[in-house]
């Protein structure tokens, strides 16, 4: 069994030191217990979170612990009811090729789905995190205008396309023309800007001409200094992640402009609320899967997935994947299908 540990916490962006490639033998099982063998591993910017022991809203890796992540498996051996050799398996089983479990927290896929690893994108936590985000604090509204980041990634693709299917105008905020258009093309937004080029705070005026209704927070930085000026009266700010800050050390220098933020919310009675996907919609997840698998299905949702291949490509790929170099959800294949 090889496993990813986490050999030491990082300071700024992870390195070479952050995570450890160990091999022992393949765990084995007892009473009431199944192998399990991973097949994909989902690469998320929360990982990022649970390498620092900063407070947060879960507990930390320790150090010698294998590194956490949600996982698509197939069942090897089993003593579990419901689950048999063969059937695939969505769980939380880390960055390693086999684990042992005893059904808690798994869901069975069952043993032929039609795209396994869909569960661990636009059919599971980031589709999720879209749908409840978008649903129960945006709230948007026909006509208005969603803006989202990452817009193609796993979360914000799916939130401009809901936003769409909500009969609202979606734009998204992606870096690089090549992103832009897929956006545009392929996953069906109005309008796409590209935060990279110089010239994007017009073209973000550009874009959203009647202001911003609602304001799907994935990135922080730069973007939201663009997108706050143009929020509108009683405009709503699901506060889903800041992935331009997730290796950041300290605070940016500069003046302190919490008082013009402060200011901003106040004017224009602005509502921001943060959220953290299963403790606060964990009771909806069984609506989202029902409606979520229907638009899949009809070909209302459309989906990017980059599958690199070899579970030791993985600490590059998750350093890639907060810089934006991932093209859509980022999975790892450990092992085949
Ligand atoms: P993505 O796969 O979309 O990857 C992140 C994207 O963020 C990159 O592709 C990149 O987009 C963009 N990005 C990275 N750095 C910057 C930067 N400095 N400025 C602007 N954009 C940047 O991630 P996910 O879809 O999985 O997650 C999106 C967000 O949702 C993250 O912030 C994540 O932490 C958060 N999240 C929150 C949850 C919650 O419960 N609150 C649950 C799940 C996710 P590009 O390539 O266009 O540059």
């Amino acid at each position: 069994n090889r496993r990813f540990v986490l050999n030491q916490r990082p300071k700024g962006e992870p390195d070479e030191n952050t995570l450890r490639l160990e091999t022992e033998k393949a765990p084995e099982t007892g009473k009431g217990e199944m192998l399990l063998r991973t097949v994909y591993l989902s690469l998320d910017p929360y990982m990022r979170g649970r390498m620092s022991d900063a407070k947060s809203y879960a507990a930390p890796v320790e150090i010698g612990q294998v590194m956490v992540g949600g996982t698509v498996s197939r069942v090897v051996t089993s003593d579990v009811e419901g689950f048999a050799p063969g059937d695939w398996v969505l769980g939380f089983t880390g960055w390693q090729d086999y684990a042992v479990s005893d059904g808690t927290m798994m869901r069975n896929l069952g043993a032929a789905p039609t795209k396994p690893s869909w569960a661990l994108g636009v059919l599971g936590m980031p589709g999720f995190t879209a749908w409840s985000g978008l649903g129960e604090i945006g709230n948007p509204q026909p006509g208005e205008t969603v803006v989202v980041a990452g817009a193609t990634g796993p979360v914000g693709g799916t939130v401009g396309q809901i936003a769409k299917i909500r009969g609202a105008r979606a734009v998204g905020i992606a870096g690089g023309p090549e992103k832009c258009r897929h956006a545009v093309e392929v996953l069906g937004f109005d309008a796409c800007v590209d935060y990279k080029a110089g010239d994007f705070e017009a073209q973000l005026e550009k874009a959203t001409p009647d202001g911003i209704d609602v304001y799907f927070e994935n990135v922080g930085g730069k973007v939201l200094d663009a997108v706050a000026p143009r929020l509108n009266t009683a405009a709503r700010v699901p506060v889903c992640g800041l992935i331009s800050q997730y290796n950041a050390t300290a605070l940016p220098d500069g003046p302190d402009r919490m008082g013009w933020l402060m200011g901003l919310i106040l004017r224009q009675r602005l509502t921001m609320r943060g959220f953290i996907v299963f403790d606060d919609f964990g009771h909806l997840y069984g609506d989202f899967a029902r409606e979520m698998t229907g638009w899949v299905e009809e070909g209302r949702i459309a989906y990017r997935e980059e599958v690199i291949e070899g579970l030791e490509q993985a600490p590059e790929a998750f350093v890639g994947l907060l810089k934006g170099e991932a093209f859509g959800k980022r999975v790892i294949q450990v092992g085949p299908e």
